[in-house]
């Protein structure tokens, strides 16, 4: 069997960008394995989620994204052996590789959370986090009147988890505008005590959940659904509390990492899953020829696509120096958490691994709600991505 170079497992925002950076630097034969026919740009779904966007917006077909000169291995990797350089893959087939670079994301914990794939079917329960609903969801928030709507933040690990206010932000904007907030009761589940951990983030945060009426629920994340009632059952250290009625939730799943990485040793922890890497070099600490990023590896920060821009940066090089017995490249744990606090005001929430504000506009707030920033988030950076941060050229 002859081995592959760099091997790179996912083909979501961090494969695609990896393989198109490594290949620009010159890297003579980079593959990528991944299942999916279509490539999305997933922080739009959370405009599509409230109105702003459609699914077409986002979508794109892979074979137009991965790079030339890329190999695409369209499979799945099941299984991987890190003392031998292998993986294999749902066809059976086994390849090797002399670099292997692990970026599958994250996959839906459906089992932790009983009745929500139910609910998911009946169509009561929705969320820009499984795209099949997102459609679904704005046409279902802005029909509503009267009632009870519920949106939650999943607990970690997840994707750039408190963008999920996004929708909840947009449509309580939208309600009020068009003189319905008072009939709603609008219930927020949060996984923590606030909305992001960053004082001053939440200091803006939560001045909008008080303006828009919202009850936060804090602490709290729900435990059951129950399809036909329409009741979510929401946990917390105070005790158990069901919401029934419920018109409409916007309940994203819990998540964690593909089993296999746990499997094969690569994982942290069985609960997340996430592979160990060193957070600063992104290499694993036990096999010097395994590598992660994305949403799936434990970097010690939030995951998000901004954060995978400095990633991506950090891998290629730190790919390079150790083929030459270099030193490696420190990643800072850059990361930001865009959210809407209105239809047309957002805040970027950039930090460092420390919570420190790291703006990539210089001497800018990260913490304060601009209207110019919006627009970037929603219309200029989905262009940067397909024609720039994809093509391996940030
Ligand atoms: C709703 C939503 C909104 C977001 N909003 C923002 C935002 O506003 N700003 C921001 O910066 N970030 C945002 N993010 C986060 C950002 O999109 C992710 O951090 C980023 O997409 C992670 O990329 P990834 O490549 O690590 O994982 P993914 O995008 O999940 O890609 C993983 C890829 O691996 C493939 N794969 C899975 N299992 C296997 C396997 N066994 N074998 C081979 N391939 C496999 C999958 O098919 C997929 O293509 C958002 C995420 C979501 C879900």
């Amino acid at each position: 069997m002859e081995p592959r170079g760099v091997l790179i497992v996912g083909t979501g925002n961090a494969g695609v960008s990896l393989a198109a950076r490594l290949l620009r630097d010159g890297a003579p034969d980079v593959a990528v394995v991944g299942p999916q026919p279509v490539h999305r740009y997933k922080p739009l779904l959370n405009y599509v989620a409230g109105g702003e966007a459609r699914m077409a917006d986002l979508e794109r077909p892979m074979r137009d994204v991965v790079p030339d000169g890329c190999e695409w291995i369209r499979d799945s990797v099941e299984a991987v052996d890190p003392a031998a350089m292998t993986v294999t893959m749902r066809s059976g087939r086994t390849l090797a590789c002399s670099t292997l670079v692990l970026c599958p994301g994250l996959v839906e914990d459906w089992a932790a959370t009983p009745g929500l794939q139910e609910a998911y079917a009946d169509g009561w329960v929705a969320s820009s986090y499984v795209p099949g609903s997102t459609p679904t969801v704005w046409p279902r928030l802005s029909a509503l009147r009267a009632g009870r709507v519920v949106f939650t933040v999943p607990p970690e690990p997840a994707s750039c988890a408190p963008t999920a206010l996004k929708p909840l932000l947009m449509a309580c904007d939208h309600w009020r505008r068009t003189g319905v907030l008072a009939d709603l009761e609008v219930r927020l589940v949060l996984p923590g005590p606030t909305a992001t951990g960053l004082p001053r983030a939440d200091e803006v945060l939560e001045r909008a959940f008080d303006s828009y009426g919202i009850e936060v629920l804090r602490d709290s994340r729900i435990e059951r659904v129950d399809p036909d009632a329409h009741a979510l059952t929401i946990s917390s250290p105070a005790g158990r509390r069901v919401l029934d009625d419920v018109a409409f939730a916007h309940a994203v799943p819990h998540y964690r990492a593909p089993r296999w990485i746990a499997d094969a040793g690569l994982a942290t922890d069985a609960r997340s899953g996430l592979v160990d890497v060193d957070p600063r070099t992104l290499r694993s600490p036990r096999y010097g020829s395994i590598w992660a990023l994305g949403d799936a590896a434990a970097v010690q920060t939030r995951p998000s696509g901004g954060a995978l821009r400095r990633q991506v940066a950090v891998l290629a090089a730190n790919l390079a120096a150790a083929g030459r017995g270099k030193p490696l490249r420190e990643y800072d744990g850059y990361t930001v958490m865009p959210i809407t606090v209105s239809r047309r005001t957002l805040l970027l929430n950039e930090v460092d691994r420390g919570g420190r504000p790291s703006p990539s506009v210089p001497l800018l707030d990260p913490f304060e709600p601009r209207r110019w920033q919006w627009w970037f988030d929603r219309y200029v950076l989905p262009r940067i991505y397909w024609r720039r941060i994809l093509r391996g050229r940030v």
